[in-house]
């Protein structure tokens, strides 16, 4: 199984199915997975992939989705990566917020929070809604 981004999601989600014996190949564009993890969370994660023997690509950027793989660019060149019966996408999170605008001349006061501003974590999600609770 070939897993789009080595992000949070896209780790974690291969330590998941690495612990259920699948055979796993994590492909991230950056030069390291779960760069921002906290230290001891993401040494624990990495000990874990490596004991299930995740694949690990990095410094490679997907390109395109072709039959069983993808074509990634990856040290100047291009290459195929085949052979994969499934593909899970982890390449990132946008804020989705239609509602937002839909509303904007229907209500007189509008607040918009957490991840429909931008896909953050928890943590922002709240803050966000305590400073507006706190000001209505
Ligand atoms: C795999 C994964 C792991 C994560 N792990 C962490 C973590 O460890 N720590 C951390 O801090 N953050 C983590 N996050 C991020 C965190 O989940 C989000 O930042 C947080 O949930 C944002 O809260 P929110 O209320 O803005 O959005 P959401 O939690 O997405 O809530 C929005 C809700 O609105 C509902 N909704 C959408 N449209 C409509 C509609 N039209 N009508 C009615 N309801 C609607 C949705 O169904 C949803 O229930 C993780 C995210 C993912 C995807």
């Amino acid at each position: 199984m070939l897993i789009g981004g080595g992000g949070e999601t896209g780790a974690e989600t291969a330590d998941f199915l690495a612990e259920y014996g699948h055979a796993i190949t994590v492909l991230e564009m950056k030069s390291a997975i779960v760069e921002e993890m906290q230290y001891v969370h993401r040494m624990a994660l990495l000990e874990r992939l490596a004991r299930n023997k995740v694949e690990i690509i990095t410094g490679a950027t997907v390109r395109r989705f072709v039959d069983g793989g993808v074509i990634c660019e990856r040290g100047g060149g291009r290459e195929t990566l085949a052979g994969f019966d499934d593909v899970v996408l982890a390449m990132g999170a946008v804020a989705y917020n239609p509602l937002g605008d839909a509303l904007k001349d229907k209500v007189a006061e509008i607040h918009v929070i957490g991840d429909a501003v931008k896909a953050r974590s928890a943590k922002e999600a709240n803050e966000e809604a305590s400073r507006v609770a706190v000001a209505v």
